[in-house]
């Protein structure tokens, strides 16, 4: 689980939902795989902003995580199609809550994934 910045699997109804976030390359020298920053070899999980282990760029986490990409994999649990998409992984209100929303490609029924993040 290490290289995911966010990873989930819920059953909604009918349907169910896994999503995953990759962590990103540094787009500053491509080579290095960004990361909470870690310092005498602990991760510090709480830290505000991600880390290059390369080239030591820092970005503000919620720019980096805005950055990225989520990967869904759902079974619809409005019309039961199973399917696969890729959204920004940018939290949106839905209900009054934040949550990644997507778009089943068969029914078009707005489907959210809540937060109920933990770090990992
Ligand atoms: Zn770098
Ligand atoms: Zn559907």
């Amino acid at each position: 689980m290490d290289e995911l910045v966010y990873w989930t699997s819920r059953s909604m109804g009918k349907g169910n939902v896994k999503a995953w976030v990759y962590r990103g390359e540094c787009p500053k020298c491509g080579k290095g795989i960004m990361g909470k920053p870690v310092e005498k070899g602990k991760v510090k999980v709480r830290a505000k902003y991600y880390e290059c282990p390369e080239c030591g760029y820092k970005v503000d986490k919620q720019e980096y995580e805005d950055s990225l990409t989520a990967n869904i994999v759902y079974t619809c649990p409005e019309c039961g199609n199973k399917g696969e998409t890729q959204i920004p992984f940018r939290r949106k209100k839905f209900q009054g809550v934040d949550a990644l929303v997507f778009q089943c490609e068969k029914c078009k029924a707005k489907v959210p994934v809540t937060k109920k993040m933990k770090e990992i």
